[in-house]
């Protein structure tokens, strides 16, 4: 896990504003639902098995023996709230969108990380094709905007619980027949979860993976009908797109469409989504549509950093305050804020006791103008103004600071 510090701010910045710009312009939401479930909601919806569990997830026991998870598949949470608090009769469909905290337990070493945020567009209560189309396209505008270069869409569908069985069925016969050429996790999942063998790394299963048999050959007329509608959807937003018949959620909920989106830098997505109807079910709900596509945020800084895509640096401090003894702090506060209040930013470093070091900080910090306040300026109810390029001073009257200071930043 890893803190964000100051000097990531400008990348963070960036994602909060293209975020917003996206979710208004595509019409989500905001939702935001605790970092803290329960954890047999995760367990059920994570079609786990139970031994991976505690392997997967950060567990907490309250000492009424409950147990608690940290935040581990936010789809999942603001499904529950949709459900509990019957978001349906509200809005149909709800397009909502979240900024949240993720944190799973990893191997070390596999390239991800432990804690990371993702930025998720979810809409819950349609099933029609155009509202895959609409998460894809939030997705993508999103990373656009970002500036984010030869980005490429996979995508797949998953099927649905009329077709997918057939094409289980093939799949394990076909992986029952190399048995003795795939690796140990891949013959332990071979009987309880036949999907996440097509998602192994090693050498030996990649070429089993290869020879498999594709869903797209064992797809249900409506599902057919639904990935093709999605699929020109794509196109006709020009999405440069690759189908990827291998790419399909490991879990049971997972239906129809899945997606991620790639940059060539990176091996690992930097979005992804997918349609889970079913996952309402764990929630003793009715089957209820649901599509969800979401931006790893910490990979995509990377993608953006990795193609020399720089943010524009926050507006710089104009005005440097430098304040000279106790009596003159407590005016300056009060110059400052006014200031501020009108829309100048200020900066002042009052803990640095000299006048040299206080200009000293103006001077690093490339601020062209500074303020100057001692007991006598505060005396006389004025300030002392100085150009920090020239060198140039002048005394104002306090009350007209802040026309004067407007003036000389507008005429720069
Ligand atoms: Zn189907
Ligand atoms: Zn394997």
């Amino acid at each position: 896990m890893a803190d964000i510090l100051p000097k990531e701010q400008e990348w963070w910045k960036l994602v909060w504003q293209l975020g917003n710009a996206t979710s208004e312009l595509h019409d989500f939401n905001f939702i935001e639902t605790p970092i803290i479930e329960e954890a047999g909601m995760f367990e059920e919806a994570a079609g786990i098995a139970k031994e991976l569990v505690e392997k997967e997830l950060f567990l907490l026991k309250t000492k009424e023996k409950k147990t608690l998870a940290l935040s581990f598949c936010p789809k999942i949470s603001v499904l529950r709230s949709y459900l509990e608090h019957r978001l349906a009769y509200f809005s149909s469909p709800l397009k909502v969108f979240y900024l949240t905290p993720v944190l799973k337990k990893v191997r070390a070493g596999s390239g991800s990380i432990r804690e990371f945020h993702e930025w998720g567009f979810q809409i819950m209560g349609e099933g029609d094709p155009i509202y895959d189309g609409e998460i894809i396209l939030a997705v993508y505008d999103f990373l656009k905007g970002l500036r984010l270069k030869q980005l490429t869409l996979k995508i797949n569908s998953a099927g649905c619980r009329v077709c997918r069985p057939a094409f289980r069925q093939k799949i394990k016969t076909h992986y029952r027949n190399e048995r003795e050429r795939l690796c140990k996790s891949c013959e332990r999942n071979l009987e309880t979860n036949v999907f996440a063998l097509l998602h192994c790394e090693e050498a030996k299963c990649k070429e089993v993976i290869a020879e498999a048999p594709i869903i797209l050959d064992y797809l249900c007329q409506n599902c057919n009908n639904h990935f093709k509608s999605v699929l020109e959807l794509v196109e006709d937003n020009e999405i440069a797109y690759e189908p990827d018949a291998h790419l399909l959620p490991v879990n049971d909920y997972g239906m129809r469409t899945t997606f991620e989106f790639f940059v060539s830098e990176l091996r690992l997505p930097v979005a992804r989504g997918g349609r889970f109807d079913y996952l309402a079910e764990i929630f003793g709900g009715r089957i209820t549509p649901s599509v969800n596509g979401a931006l790893h945020i910490e990979q995509v800084i990377e993608a953006m950093k990795l193609q020399g895509i720089v943010p524009h640096p926050r507006t710089k401090p104009r005005v440097f305050f430098v304040v000279l003894g106790d009596q003159a702090k407590k005016s300056a506060l009060r110059l400052m804020n006014k200031l501020r209040s009108c829309g100048v930013a200020v900066v002042e470093v009052v803990g640095k006791k000299t006048l040299k070091a206080q200009l000293k900080s103006a001077e690093r910090m490339n601020i062209s103008l500074a303020l100057l306040l001692g007991q006598k300026e505060v005396f006389e109810g004025t300030v002392i103004i100085r150009d920090m390029t020239s060198g140039a001073q002048e005394t104002i009257l306090a009350e007209k600071l802040v026309e004067e200071v407007k003036r000389r930043i507008n005429s720069k």
